[in-house]
């Protein structure tokens, strides 16, 4: 005979009750966390990965507080397999490390999760068949704020039509969740020569260690 919903429900609640107080919830979070990475990995919903050499789901601590968005993997990633690991990638963990943070503390990952041929920007259907996998990340991380690295980074967190030169430098709400959009790496290596940006980039970056309640 089928079990009663209610009491079905009570025991599977008194059961998520134990478990958490065993500290079993991490276990589950991270075994969500793995799974969704195998799916990112065997992923063809999109034609990205038709010409990929490795998906690039992303990395770093699955409890973090801080997490960065860039726009999709570069040759190096899809190479490796890891977010941010080129040259802007040594740039980004520069940046981390100046805020005090070091590069497994916080979570790295891009909007889409497979390189778009010749570092092209992703388009708007490769942006969608991917949408759900960062939705999932940040839903299973649940940082308390996001870098949005670029345009194509912050075009998928805010609605506007400004460039990241107006937009950057102040915190928006997505999902109850602060996103700070900043310049990508890549435009700080391609404008080395223009150290405002860097400035602009820190002074984004403190007001993120503010809010975290680092000095
Ligand atoms: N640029 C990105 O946007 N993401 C990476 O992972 C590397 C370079």
């Amino acid at each position: 005979m089928a079990k009663d919903p209610d009491k079905l429900l009570s025991e599977v609640g008194e059961k998520l009750k134990f478990f958490s107080l065993l500290g079993v919830e991490f276990v589950t979070q991270e075994s969500s966390v793995l799974s969704l990475e195998e799916t990112i990995l065997n992923c063809q919903k999109c034609p990205l990965s038709q010409t990929r050499t490795h998906a690039v789901p992303g990395e770093g601590d699955l409890n973090a507080d801080l997490m960065f968005v860039g726009e999709g993997p570069g040759r190096d990633e899809d190479l490796q397999g890891r977010p941010f690991v080129g040259r802007a990638g040594q740039l980004l963990t520069k940046i981390i490390r100046a805020m005090t943070f070091q590069r497994e503390e916080v979570y790295i990952t891009n909007i889409v999760k497979c390189r778009p041929p010749g570092n092209r920007n992703p388009q708007g259907n490769e942006i969608a068949s991917c949408k759900d996998y960062l939705l999932a990340q940040i839903e299973l991380i649940n940082p308390k704020v996001i870098v949005s690295l670029g345009k194509v980074a912050a075009d998928f967190f805010i609605r506007s039509s400004l460039g990241m030169t107006a937009l950057r430098g102040d915190f928006y709400d997505f999902d109850n969740i602060k996103v700070m959009p900043t310049f990508h790496p890549s435009y700080l290596i391609r404008n080395e020569g223009n150290k405002n940006l860097k400035k602009m980039v820190w002074e984004d970056m403190k007001k993120v260690m503010a809010f975290l309640g680092k000095k």
